[in-house]
């Protein structure tokens, strides 16, 4: 995720940060389901506090900041989405099947599904039992799921998405009504607004989307297209795949009026631009950019991690861009490099390696922050030990105030995260060379493609390729309210 236009410090927050709570994440924390017996008929396993923990996923995946985000019990492995919008009604149906393995012996579990009515739920074929709590679609299976099974459960539902709306976090997110379609953008916890899922970055999933809209709409969703949309009388089906482990908040179905433009980089990936017909003399720069950006990438942070590349300019004036997985979504205004730098810099940092819980948000943000300072001092501005020393030299309480490596949950896209996490990328950087640095990044994509990963992992990674102990160096950058002192 970035801010339209530069940070800058002490004003670009002013832009994201408004009063309260992210609503959608203290409703949860209050109508978490209880696990208490007797709800959906309390079964003998539900009566017994010892046999509970062991047949009933938890209503959280377990980060402690987000604690009903996500589920626990089961791991998903692939969500096949068949969904129909109509623009003007804003109606959304279909069947979103989630295919799955049980982590333990599962009597009863969660998926994440905000608003919307579920008319239907099976398990493994059988009807099953259902409730809402909250944000929570709690699911009784006919029968217990056996641990290490596979099973597959295919939810029926329908009505108009109610997107998250004024968070503190980011505005507005999740699947947002257009004037021709929807801007489809659900980081951190959205995708609960459109399909129910195990909504947190730790369940990555393969994704088949399968979308029908009226004729004349185009839908744009992660990976590959299968095959050109099928027309039906007056609506087309158009079926897309992504076919790498996806996080839920990277998936999209944005769809509209769009122009589009399709090739391969110099370097050979598979590429995909769109632009709203607002911002149809944008389309060759957008593509263009993002096919050389993609290019250099693969050469500094290692071979590009999925099947093709891309980025979309939508008439949705977000403020925003974010980095949906092979298809970053730029919200109702022109990219400038820097930007899409940034979003495709994430293809590596936080969509192929992922984060396992959202404190540990830096390693997408700053990671991608430096990302644009590189591309500077690749095309001849500053350096980035320069954009370094800038910014260390800046007044700016506020971010030497936050520590990056603890991204809180209601201030979690702070300026510090981006900056001062860039930033710590360069002390150590400095500290351990550039070769072993490089290498660093490099070694860390490969070992945690396609997976997530966590702060700790990385200070490991660096100790054992630097040779060097860097508790002090990441201790002062990451965890301290101070500005460090350089060493
Ligand atoms: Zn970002």
């Amino acid at each position: 995720m970035q801010l339209k236009g530069p940070r800058r410090l002490t004003t670009a927050l002013l832009s994201v940060t408004v009063f309260g709570l992210n609503a959608c994440s203290a409703s949860n924390g209050a109508t978490a389901p209880s696990a208490a017996p007797g709800t959906t008929g309390g079964t003998a396993a539900a009566r017994s506090p010892a046999s509970q923990a062991s047949t009933i996923g938890t209503a959280g995946i377990g980060d402690p900041d987000f604690p009903t985000d996500g589920n626990g019990g089961y791991d998903v492995e692939n969500y096949a989405l068949k969904l129909a919008y109509d623009p003007p009604t804003r109606k959304l149906s279909g069947t979103a099947s989630v295919k799955a393995r049980a982590a333990q012996i599962l009597s009863r579990f969660d998926l994440d599904l905000h608003g919307l009515t579920v008319s239907k739920v099976n398990v493994d074929g059988r009807p099953a039992r259902f409730t809402r709590q909250g944000d929570e679609l709690i699911i009784d299976p006919a029968t217990a799921i056996a641990k290490g099974a596979m099973f597959k459960v295919a939810v029926d539902y329908a009505g108009r998405p109610d997107p998250v709306r004024n968070s503190s976090n980011l505005g507005t997110y999740g699947f947002i009504p257009t004037k021709d379609g929807a801007f489809v953008t659900s980081e951190p916890n959205g995708a609960k607004t459109w399909f129910p899922c195990n909504d947190h970055p730790a369940d990555k999933a393969t994704f088949d989307f399968d979308v029908t809209v009226p004729s004349g709409t185009t839908v744009i969703a992660n990976g590959e297209m299968r095959g050109a949309p099928v027309t039906s009388g007056a609506t087309s089906t158009f079926s897309w795949r992504e076919g790498h482990p996806m996080a839920t908040y990277l998936a999209t179905i944005t769809l509209g009026k769009f122009d589009v433009k399709t090739g391969k980089t110099a370097g050979g990936i598979p590429a995909y631009a769109a632009t709203d017909p607002a911002f149809r003399s944008d389309l060759d720069f957008l593509y263009s950019t993002s096919a050389k950006v993609t290019d250099y990438w693969s050469k500094v942070f290692g071979p590009y991690p999925f099947s093709s590349t891309g980025g979309v300019i939508d008439d949705f004036s977000a403020g925003y861009a974010l980095e949906n997985q092979t298809k970053p979504m730029y919200g109702g205004f022109q990219p400038d490099e820097s930007i899409i730098a940034h979003e495709l810099a994430h293809q590596w940092f936080g969509d192929s390696v992922s984060i396992t819980r959202w404190k540990d948000l830096w390693l997408n943000e700053g990671f991608a922050t430096y990302a644009e300072w590189l591309w500077t001092e690749h095309n001849g501005g500053l350096s980035a030990d320069r954009t370094f020393t800038d910014y260390y030299s800046s007044k700016d309480a506020a971010m030497w105030k936050y520590p990056p490596g603890v991204a809180q949950r209601d201030d979690l896209f702070n300026t510090s995260v981006y900056v001062r996490g860039a930033m710590t990328l360069q002390a150590l950087r400095r500290q351990i060379g550039d070769e072993t640095f490089f290498k660093l990044l490099r070694t860390w994509t490969a070992q945690h493609k396609y997976g997530s990963a966590t702060t700790d992992q990385f200070v490991n990674l660096a100790e054992k390729l630097s040779g060097r102990q860097l508790d002090d160096l990441f201790n002062a950058w990451l965890y301290k309210p101070v500005r460090p002192t350089l060493q």
